[in-house]
């Protein structure tokens, strides 16, 4: 954990900030170790300090590096500015896409004399893109333990069970593989149901000859997977076999580009062009994919807004999708790791049409 404490403090300093509050337990979490839900880090201008509540006291101490100076407090933020070193001008980092309207009012009002709070947002996200090689063994064993409770669950069937039933099942087969929760919830959506992106799970039975979209991951150490695989429940009409190929052609040529260097709006651009070319550029309406790590949807976008270029230990989904309303959805989604010089797919089934009965 020191290692990205010397990586925050050098970025702090690229920004000419003196300090940084850390207000998201997301990024204190990735910063301590801390797994509690309230504490609030200061970076920079002397020893770094750790405040949360008395809950936590314990835990704080077993999870923390000596290195950090921890204070408990009701008040985090007030705690936070309070401990500031006083006299000198201080330029106060704080996380303007996350900290309420109410609480940067009361930074302002509590600040010290001399701080200056400066809108610093994303600067622990752009950190927490890269992953290290403890990160990206935990997203590892969350993908492998996901890919497990699918087989297991595929193993009963499809057809005739309801979606509900297949997500509920799924749910449970990661949670005994000792998943801690379901990295989100997941989807299991057939035929034209399938066209929704985020389908919720129905009480409908799953029908013969059609496709079924499974979107699942679980969280694990505290990291997450994400991964998608469209089923076959028998002979298919052609015209969704024929989507089904496109999608998988666009996932593949995507992938393909994955490595350090072309921005996520250009990788997008490979699996977007060819669906746009087969006619379907109106059936593809999100995102190519997003980073995954504590949380899963972080950086780095790979979408028309993604300007970063990818970079080796970035983690992330490539998911293209084609969804017709009213008749046919396919998502084939594969979570890889950007690597020195290319990529590793941490995804592990086969994404060849499979036809589970
Ligand atoms: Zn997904
Ligand atoms: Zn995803």
């Amino acid at each position: 954990m020191s290692s990205r404490l010397d990586a925050l403090t050098a970025a702090i300093s690229e920004l000419e900030l003196d300090a940084l509050l850390v207000t998201n337990v997301v990024n204190v979490r990735w910063l301590t170790g801390f797994t509690g839900s309230n504490a609030i880090a200061v970076v920079g201008a002397g020893t770094p300090r750790f405040v949360t509540d008395f809950r936590y006291l314990t835990q704080a101490a077993e999870q923390l590096d000596e290195l950090w100076l921890r204070e408990i407090s009701t008040e985090l933020l007030r705690r936070a500015a309070e401990g500031l070193p006083t006299g000198r001008p201080l330029r106060l980092g704080f996380d303007d896409a996350q900290m309420s309207v109410k609480q940067h009012a009361q930074l302002v009002e509590i600040a010290p004399e001399g701080v200056e709070p400066v809108a610093a947002g994303g600067v622990v996200e752009g950190l927490r893109a890269v992953k290290d090689a403890d990160e990206i063994e935990a997203i590892r064993a969350a993908c492998k333990l996901a890919d497990d409770a699918l087989e297991e669950v595929l193993g009963a069937g499809l057809v005739g069970r309801t979606e509900r039933d297949v997500a509920l099942e799924l749910e449970i087969a990661m949670r005994h593989r000792g998943a801690q929760d379901v990295a989100f919830a997941p989807i299991v959506a057939s035929g034209a149901h399938g066209a929704l992106p985020h389908a919720a799970p129905r009480d409908v039975e799953i029908a013969a000859g059609t496709l079924v979209v499974v979107d699942w991951g679980a969280q694990l150490d505290g990291y997450a997977s994400d991964c998608t695989r469209t089923f076959a429940t028998g002979d298919l009409d052609p015209g969704d076999r024929a989507v089904y190929d496109l999608v998988l052609l666009a996932q593949e040529q995507a992938l393909a580009a994955v490595r350090p260097g072309p921005t996520g709006k250009e990788v997008d651009a490979v699996a977007r062009t060819i669906i746009e070319q087969a006619g379907h550029g109106e059936h593809f309406g999100h995102g190519l994919g997003h980073g995954v790590g504590l949380e899963v949807h972080e950086g780095p976008r790979l979408s028309k807004q993604g300007s970063d270029p990818l970079a080796a230990g970035n983690v992330v989904t490539v998911e293209p999708g084609v969804y017709v309303p009213g008749a046919v959805g396919v998502r084939i989604e594969d979570l890889v790791v950007v690597t020195g010089d290319g990529h590793e797919v941490l995804s592990g089934i086969s994404k060849a049409l499979r036809t589970v009965a």
